[in-house]
């Protein structure tokens, strides 16, 4: 990016006047009719300049931190904003208004839209056709987009000639220029429709509120957009229709948790199972299945059921199911139990411990008074 006082010609501590002036002699060179065709980029690079350095505050922070500085304080460049005046200018200079284009359509592309799609774990894990409900527009059965009403067509606008725009001279400091701005009277168009289509009030589209089929693949998530073409609202006057985006929200899962193509859940198995080993039945998204508990398992192994949890998304195959194991300790032992474990205890000498003692807070300080009372 070039030096802004550079691009003018002016000393870094010119005066206000002095910028100006060196502007408009620039500008003045840059025009068509001196230089030629093919300088809008330089003269866009001479307004930009011009546009800094002639806003005292613009001016500080460009001084201070350079161009970053001043795009940083809300100048975005180019044309646009604050910056209308020179806009027209430039345009009544290289001829982008509304004159060399003609009159404008009335058909405009419909609106994309959005609408959230809540989904369950099993319509993510093997893809789903579901229905949303959408407000939107559809072109006019009546008037067929035209917006007329039956038996009547646009007329070309009398106060433009269906030009859709009108003329002015303007004086600036280039002297008299021409610009043009859209017509009033047919907002542009160049052509008045004198009798609406009562349906659609002239719009040549209605609203509508409708089921709309939406294919979802396996493997989506929550925020997963899907496109479809075409699906959004139609556009005014017969002009075509807008995408549909349809955003994933997944729903919880009581049993099963989700990360990214695989699945975890937890089975709860008894002390003497999981020493012994056993098979236990689990439900999961492809129904029942039976999980093999190992002899000696331990809590936390996990067994991992492949090709059981969510399908890939636009890839082949599935993740994997993981099933982790809990091991429940008994409780509330009765008298023959008790004699039991005592007797498994003793045989795999694991007798030799400390008994437990009562574990309450309460007994731990009644313990600790009574030893001091001794
Ligand atoms: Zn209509
Ligand atoms: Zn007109």
């Amino acid at each position: 990016m070039s030096d802004y006082y550079e691009v003018l010609g002016v000393s870094r501590q010119a005066s206000a006047q002095e910028i100006k002036k060196a502007y408009h002699k620039k500008a003045r060179q840059l025009h068509p009719d001196v230089a030629g065709p093919g300088h809008e980029e330089e003269f866009k690079a001479v307004t930009a300049a011009y546009d800094v350095l002639s806003d005292a505050e613009k001016r500080r922070m460009y001084d201070l931190g350079g161009e970053d500085a001043v795009r940083g304080n809300g100048y975005a460049g180019g044309f646009g904003g604050d910056f209308t005046d020179l806009g027209g200018i430039f345009n009544a200079f290289f001829g982008s208004g509304a004159a060399s284009r003609g009159p404008a359509s009335r058909s405009r592309r419909g609106q994309d839209s959005i609408v959230a799609l809540e989904v369950e774990l099993a319509d993510v894990a093997f893809g789903a056709t579901k229905t949303v409900t959408v407000d939107t527009y559809v072109t006019c059965t009546t008037c067929q987009g035209t917006c007329c009403a039956p038996g009547t067509s646009p007329v070309t606008c009398s106060e433009c000639n269906g030009q859709g725009s009108v003329q002015h001279m303007q004086r600036s400091f280039l002297g008299n220029v021409v610009t043009s701005s859209p017509c009033r009277a047919c907002q542009g168009f160049g052509t008045v429709i004198a009798s609406p289509c009562p349906d659609c009030a002239g719009e040549g589209r209605q609203h509508v509120r409708a089921d709309v089929e939406v294919n979802v693949p396996a493997g989506v998530s929550t925020g997963t957009r899907i496109r479809m073409s075409g699906r959004g609202a139609a556009g005014p006057a017969g002009g075509p229709s807008g995408d549909l985006y349809v955003e994933i929200h997944e729903l919880a899962d009581e049993a099963l948790t989700r990360e990214g193509d695989d699945l975890y859940t937890e089975l709860r198995v008894p002390m003497t199972a999981a020493a012994l080993g056993a098979s236990f039945p689990l439900t999961t998204l492809d129904g029942e299945r039976t999980v093999s508990v190992k002899a000696g398992s331990q809590g936390g192994d996990e067994v991992v059921l492949s090709g059981l949890g969510v399908g890939r998304l636009r890839r082949p195959g599935r993740g994997d199911l993981h099933v982790q194991i809990v091991v429940e300790t008994p409780t509330r032992l009765d008298d023959r139990q008790t004699a039991l474990l005592q007797e498994l205890a003793a045989l795999r000498g694991e007798d030799g411990f400390a008994p437990a003692r009562e574990e309450s807070l309460l007994g731990r300080l009644r313990e600790k008074s009574r030893s001091k009372r001794r």
